[in-house]
């Protein structure tokens, strides 16, 4: 190897300091972006990453990109269109309690009823279950039924009923409403909100027939519609002999209709929510996953040349570029741990584990890293097993050491797990820097820091805590904390003698 010079050593120096703080910044604003919704930023700190540490994660960041964008319209969307819909309940529930007369004090006592119960309704089938109810109830007829239109198909698919038998429901549904909104009478069904249908309406024949073949006496059809969107339509209906609507049905109706329309686009504005909220964690992930990949590689080439060099000077330079790697590994693993408990995809696999197996793992790698002035302590933990997930027991375990090495420049630190009848303690005490009271209750919230300042002295993102915290809660257990500033902290991890069952914590 070429003999480093001073003027390349500094700027390697710089380099790899400006790598290893563009690095840490990247996951710090990536994480913090995520959290405050701002989605485009983690994308391009997550690209910057990715040039920086391979092609190939670069690529799959800009497919990712695309989705991602949507996704992030569709959040926006959805939360304005969330807004709008609280407004107009809000205000039918307010001129419910304006006195009318007769008829309508009715009608809007009726209308602000509808609202209440479908203000709360969020899931779809529950939503359009709840507005047939509804519908028959106020309307004071004998049944009411829900058709979606799927575009797909150009066809009302029906979803929901009520005051129809079970299996004359299943002869309904099987029908494939076609429409063609185009078509004279459909345009003004459409513009009017509300239409009359009987066994001898000319205007729709093939709704006539079909009355007919159900026994039915009359239907009154409503759209349900997002702005000029149609999507479905609902219908109240009769089998009573001669029965027929009054124009005071048929403009309860029509309102019914607009506050189920309401409900019901914003029942699917919740579903692309989630569906938004879903594809921000599954890319959070994947690039987690991809930036791992390369930089391990990267790390394991940095192990090979160590044994090739022979100079101190070329290994310590080698040890720093190692130390920055291994820094923002941690970094990508805590993004991964957040999405992962965010998704909540991983639930705990408890088995049997020989704690001492977990324990000499833990001061390997923990010798590996470099001397700081406090002596790191493993209190033994002799033959004993325990029944836990031993990833998460390892990440919390980690953290809690780590941050106790990080926070703690010279004195002691001690790691003691006893298991007693009652469960499992898990001890980290150091004798560091010590938190400050008032901000103890925050510590394990997330991006929460003592000095969170552009010049304060460790590094780090806020992340540890709330990742030990959310595992801690996993596995059955809780974390507590005490500290005094200058004299130390003390984390309890209590986990239970039993772990509660693994089927139980993924529901
Ligand atoms: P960070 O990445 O900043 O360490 P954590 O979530 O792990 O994030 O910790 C949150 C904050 O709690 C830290 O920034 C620090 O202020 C405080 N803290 C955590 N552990 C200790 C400790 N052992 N001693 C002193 N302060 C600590």
């Amino acid at each position: 190897m070429q003999p480093i010079g001073s003027e390349t050593r500094h700027a390697m120096s710089q380099e790899s300091g400006a790598h290893r703080g563009i690095g840490v910044l990247v996951v710090v604003v990536t994480a913090a972006a995520l959290t405050a919704g701002y989605l485009w930023l983690p994308l391009a700190c997550l690209c910057a990453l990715a040039i920086a540490v391979g092609a190939g994660a670069c690529v799959r960041a800009l497919v990712w990109r695309a989705r991602l964008i949507e996704s992030h319209a569709r959040e926006e969307k959805s939360r304005r269109a969330a807004e709008d819909w609280q407004r107009r309940c809000e205000s039918v529930l307010a001129s419910a309690d304006r006195p009318t007369d007769g008829e309508d004090t009715a009608g809007t006592a009726a209308l602000a009823r509808v609202a209440r119960e479908l203000i709360s309704a969020l899931d779809k089938p529950v939503l359009l279950d709840r507005l047939c109810h509804l519908t028959t109830e106020v309307l004071g007829c004998d049944f009411s039924t829900t058709w979606l239109w799927k575009p797909e198909e150009g066809i009302y698919e029906g979803i929901a009923h009520y005051g129809t038998a079970p299996e004359q429901w299943e002869a309904m549904r099987v029908l494939r409403l076609p429409s063609d909104p185009t078509v004279p009478q459909m345009v003004r069904f459409l513009a009017d909100g509300v239409v009359e249908v009987t066994r001898d309406t000319p205007d729709f024949p093939m709704i006539a027939a079909l009355l007919g073949y159900y026994g039915f006496e009359a239907v009154l059809c409503t759209p349900l519609r997002r702005g000029d969107e149609i999507l479905g339509l609902h219908a109240a209906g009769y089998y009573t002999s001669g029965a027929r609507f009054s124009p005071a049905q048929q403009r309860l109706a029509r309102d019914v209709a607009q506050i189920g329309s309401m409900a019901l686009a914003n029942a699917l504005l919740f579903e692309e929510l989630e569906e938004a909220g879903r594809l921000k964690s599954e890319f959070v992930s994947t690039m987690s996953h991809e930036l791992r990949t390369p930089l391990n590689v990267m790390l394991g080439y940095g192990d090979m040349l160590a044994d090739e060099l022979t100079t101190g000077t070329q290994r310590e330079l080698l040890g720093g570029i190692r130390r920055s790697g291994v820094e923002l590994l941690e970094l990508i693993e805590a993004t991964l741990n957040v999405s992962r408990l965010a998704a909540g995809k991983d639930p705990p696999q408890i088995e049997p584990l020989t704690l001492s197996t977990l324990w000499d793992d833990l001061r390997t790698e923990f010798d590996a890293l470099p001397r700081t002035g406090a002596v790191l302590r493993w209190e033994p933990v002799g033959p004993l097993v325990v029944r836990t997930d031993r990833r998460k027991l390892k990440i919390i375990v980690k953290n809690l050491v780590g941050n106790a090495r990080k926070f703690t420049p010279t004195g002691e630190i001690e790691v003691r797990y006893t298991q007693g009848r009652d469960g499992a303690e898990l001890i980290v005490r150091d004798t560091g820097i010590g938190i400050p009271a008032e901000h103890l209750p925050h510590i394990f919230d997330m991006f929460r820091q003592v000095d969170s300042s552009d010049a304060r002295s460790y590094g780090g993102t806020g992340l540890g805590l709330y990742i030990v915290q959310q595992l801690v809660e996993q596995l059955g257990g809780a974390v507590t904390v005490e500290s005094a500033p200058g004299r130390g902290s003390t984390f309890t991890v209590r986990l239970p003698e039993h772990p509660v069952s693994t089927a139980h914590l993924a529901a």
